[in-house]
C-alpha cells in the first residue's frame, strides 16, 4: 500500500482554502500502480455474489469501470444532475455549503442486483451514503462500497454502518 500512497499527492489549498487536496492523478498516470489498485481494490469481490458495479461520477468511473471490466460486470454510472439521457431517479444531500444531488438511469439496475460501489475517496461519506439510496431506491441492493482512499479524520465510515466498506489505503 506504500506504492499506492506514494501515487497520491497533496495538493493545499485546493478547492478553497484549508482543504489538502489528496490527488490521485499520478496514480492513474502509472500503469503498474493502476493496475495494482484496481485489482486489489476488486480482490474482497472475487468470490462473491456480486452483478452490477457502480461508480460515483466523476473519479468512481475511472477505477469503477476497470473493476466492472475486470469482474465481467455491468458498469452504471452515477452522474451529477443533467447528464443523463434518459429517465432518472434521483437523490439529493448535503454538502459542507449547499446541496449536491446524484441522479441515475431508471433502469440502470435489476431488482435482484447486487452493486458494488466504487469511489476513488472516502471523505465525510455524504456522496457515498446518497448513492447506497441511489441503487436502494432503484430497487437493488448495496453488496459493499470499496474506495481506493479513506480520510479516518473525517470518519465517514460511521454514516455507512449500515453497509460493508472496504478502503485500500487510509490517511
Ligand atoms: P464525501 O462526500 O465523502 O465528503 O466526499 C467524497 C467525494 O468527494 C468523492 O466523490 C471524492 O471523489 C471527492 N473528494 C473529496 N475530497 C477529495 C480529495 O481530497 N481527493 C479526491 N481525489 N477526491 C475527493
Amino acid at each position: 500500500m506504500d506504492r499506492l500512497k506514494s501515487k497520491i499527492r497533496d495538493i493545499p489549498d485546493f478547492p478553497k482554502p484549508g482543504i489538502i487536496f489528496k490527488d490521485i492523478t499520478p496514480l492513474i498516470k502509472d500503469p503498474a500502480t493502476l493496475r495494482l489498485t484496481v485489482h486489489q481494490l476488486l480482490q474482497p469481490f472475487l468470490c462473491r455474489d456480486i452483478t452490477a458495479v457502480a461508480g460515483m461520477e466523476a473519479r468512481g468511473f475511472i477505477f469503477g469501470s476497470l473493476v466492472a471490466w475486470e469482474l465481467g460486470l455491468p458498469f452504471v454510472p452515477l452522474r451529477k444532475p443533467g447528464k443523463l439521457p434518459y429517465d432518472v431517479q434521483t437523490v439529493s444531500y448535503d454538502l459542507e455549503y449547499g446541496s449536491a444531488t446524484l441522479e441515475a438511469h431508471t433502469d440502470a439496475f435489476n431488482s435482484d442486483d447486487r452493486v458494488l460501489l466504487i469511489d476513488d475517496l472516502l471523505a465525510t461519506g455524504g456522496t457515498a451514503k446518497a448513492s447506497c439510496e441511489l441503487v436502494e431506491k432503484l430497487g437493488a441492493t448495496v453488496a459493499a462500497c470499496a474506495f481506493v482512499v479513506e480520510l479516518d479524520f473525517l470518519q465517514g465510515r460511521s454514516l455507512l454502518s449500515n453497509y460493508e466498506v472496504h478502503s485500500l489505503v487510509h490517511f
